[in-house]
Formats: C-alpha cells, structure tokens, sequence
C-alpha cells in the first residue's frame, strides 16, 4: 500500500478479525471429511473434534456447563431460546412473558417465538442500566397462573458497551420464580462471567466477536431440567435439540478462539485497552468539551465507546473517518448498509443528539492508533466550525 496508510480497524463490537488460532484450527477442520453423526473412524474424528470444541468453550463458564448447542450465531440461539414453549423432561412447561431490556440487541428484543403482546421492553436508566425497580414491578404483577417469566438481558450492550448487573438481575429473577437469558455475545472473550453466584440461567455466545468465524454461536444452559423447544427440527442432532450436521468447521474456529481469549483474559491483556480507550475519550473531551460519552458514568466494556458531537451527524462522522481509513461504526452494524437512529439513544433519553459513533478496540490498539483517530476528529470538528461559521 505504498503511499497510502494502512487501515484502521476499530469496529470490534461488529465484528473481530479472525484469531490466528481460529484460522489454523478451522483448516485442519477442513480436511476432516466425515459428519460427526457417523460411527465409523472417520466420524469419530468429527465427533471429537465438535467436543473438543465444547470443552474450549465450557472454559467460559468454569465448567458448568450442562448443555452447549451449536448454532448458526447469536441471532438463532436467541430464537432458539426466547420461546414460551419449554420441556422438562418430557413435561410441558410454558412461560407467558419475555422481559427483555430496552436497550438489548434487536435479536432479543423482536421476542424470539413469543407473541408480539407478551414481550415486555424493560426500560434502562440515562446510563443504560435496566432500572431494577421497575423491573422488580413488572416481575411481581407478572400472573404466574398463566406461566412463568422469561427475562432476556444483555450482559454488555454491542453500542455503548453498557454492562448490566448480572448477578443482581439474576437473583431478583430467581427470587420472583423467573429463568434469565443472557446475551453475553459482547463480554464473553473480554470479561469473565461470574459463575460464583451464577448471573443467568441460559447464555447467547456469538464466536465472531472473540475472534472466531462469523455464522457460528451457541445457546449455554447452566441447567439441563429444562429446554427451550426445538426451532430447528429433522434429525436429532445435538441431543434433539438442534437437528441439521454441525458446522464442524465453525465450531473448531469458534473453540480455538475462545482458548485464545481465555488467555488473553488471564493475562489481563483488556487492562491497556482500557487506558487506550480512557485516554481517547479523554483527549476528545479536550477537543470538543461538548461531546457527550454515553453510558461513561457506569462499567462498561473495556474497549468500547459511544459518543455524539453536537452540530455534527454521527453518518457524516462515520464517513470521513472511513476516508481517513477508519473503520468505526454509527450505531449497531445489524443490518448491512442501515443508516437509522440508535434505538439505544432513544431509550436512553438521548435521542436529541445526532447519532453517536462507536468506536470498539481489539486489543492491538496502539497510541499511533489513537493519535490517528484523534487526529482525523479534529480534522472533522475544525471543518464543521468552518462550515458553520461561513
Ligand atoms: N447480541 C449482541 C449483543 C450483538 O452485538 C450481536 C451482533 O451484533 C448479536 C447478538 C447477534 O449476533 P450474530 O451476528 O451471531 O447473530
């Protein structure tokens, strides 16, 4: 690329670049040509490759995990489990309502299987926090003679990297007879999940986030008493639970990414992405005082930051930041090429402000990167004065 600086690759919450481990272990994948259902050697090899897989992954949750079923992505474990038919065994067991956080993923929030009048949105406070109160209200008015709750949350939220307080929520839910599902697609990979007083009943992983293939997730039960049932039926894949030959391929990236995150977790590697992130959001303050950081009040995620600049469209932003050769994003990147308001602002109380931008690190963000991207912004804020001075 002579003459022209390399790209910038700072949209992490999209999507992260593909994990050197993930690669190599997805090629050798590639050459094991049998379906993991099969009983013959060849088979088994697939077979074990799958399981190898879920041990990698089960190191996300210390072990505990009792059921790990292999999807194509977050989106379809939250179809999966975000239905009012349950089993227990082979008993029938029917939950009447989805609580679902207002500031969650469309994937959670469009209800999954439930009935568009049974999904209740949880509002969240002006930092982005599901306001526990109003929550605790609608739990305790929920009519348990027609089912039990479902409450879906996300663990961090994908735009302004918001961290909900899991282990509150999942004891509030607990004690009002409730099941808790977790999104835990931004933290899993960057934060470990508090398994000590377990924060959720169900998780959503999503691979590509942590560093592995798009197009590969799971749904994690902490418990196996009871199961979503099937969205996906035919063959008895998966113990029943998700029917169609497993993504072997995908699955040994996904495994191999989460081994590497794990590592990367336990030498606290997120930590100087923190100080990356901080000192950015810091600089820019110092640029432009009247740029607001949402969500900066309350934990967020250690990469993450979601910030408007008043007088200037988060789009336009976004665009000359991707001239100057930076990839960041202006919202959430759910849907190819949708340019709309945040809906994360709007339940935030936020939504006079022109969009806002996202900038998710990996942990390769370096000072020359951030010196980069600040440089780009004053070039942008120096040319809005202009224009609008003229
Ligand atoms: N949940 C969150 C918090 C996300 O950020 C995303 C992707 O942006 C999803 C769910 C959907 O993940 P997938 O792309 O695997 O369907």
């Amino acid at each position: 690329m002579s003459g022209s600086k390399a790209r910038l690759y700072m949209d992490y919450n999209a999507s992260a670049p593909l994990r050197p481990q993930a690669y190599d272990a997805m090629l050798a994948a590639l050459l094991i040509d049998a379906n993991p259902s099969s009983v013959h050697t060849d088979g088994r090899a697939a077979r074990s490759l799958v399981d190898q897989s879920r041990q990698q992954i089960d190191c996300l949750f210390g072990g505990q995990a009792k059921q790990m079923i292999f999807t194509s992505g977050a989106t379809e474990a939250a179809n999966f489990v975000l239905t009012p038919d349950w089993t227990m065994g082979r008993a029938p067991v029917r939950f009447s309502k989805l609580y679902v956080a207002a500031s969650a993923h469309p994937c959670l929030l469009s209800g999954g299987r439930f009935a568009f009048d049974d999904v209740v949105q949880v509002p969240v406070t002006e930092h982005g926090t599901v306001d526990l109160i109003i929550l605790e209200d609608l739990l305790d008015r929920h009519d348990a003679a027609s089912g039990m709750p479902l409450v879906a949350m996300p663990a961090a939220c994908n735009e302004t990297g918001v961290m909900q307080p899991l282990t509150e929520l999942a004891s509030l839910v607990r004690a009002k007879g409730g099941t808790l599902v977790v999104d835990a697609v931004q933290m899993a990979g960057r934060l470990p999940i508090d398994l000590s007083n377990p924060a959720g009943d169900y998780f959503i992983l999503s691979a590509h986030k942590l560093g592995g293939p798009r197009g590969i997730g799971a749904l994690v039960a902490l418990s196996d008493l009871m199961m979503p049932r099937p969205l996906i039926t035919g063959g008895g894949q998966e113990k029943g639970h998700r029917a169609g030959t497993e993504n072997t391929v995908g699955i040994a990236g996904f495994g191999a990414a989460v081994q590497a995150a794990l590592i990367d977790m336990a030498e606290e590697r997120w930590a100087d992405t923190v100080v990356q992130r901080d000192r950015f959001e810091a600089e820019l303050r110092m640029l432009c005082p009247s740029a607001i950081i949402h969500g900066d009040a309350v934990q967020r995620l250690p990469n993450t930051s979601f910030f408007s600049l008043p007088g200037i469209k988060a789009e336009t932003a976004q665009i000359a930041l991707d001239l100057d050769g930076i990839a960041v994003s202006a919202g959430s990147a759910c849907s190819s090429g949708k340019v709309g308001p945040s809906h994360v602002l709007e339940v935030m109380n936020a939504e006079r402000v022109d969009g806002a931008l996202r900038v998710s690190l990996g942990l390769d963000a370096s000072d020359a990167d951030i010196d980069r991207l600040l440089q780009s912004l004053q070039r942008l804020l120096k040319r809005s004065k202009t224009a609008r001075a003229a």
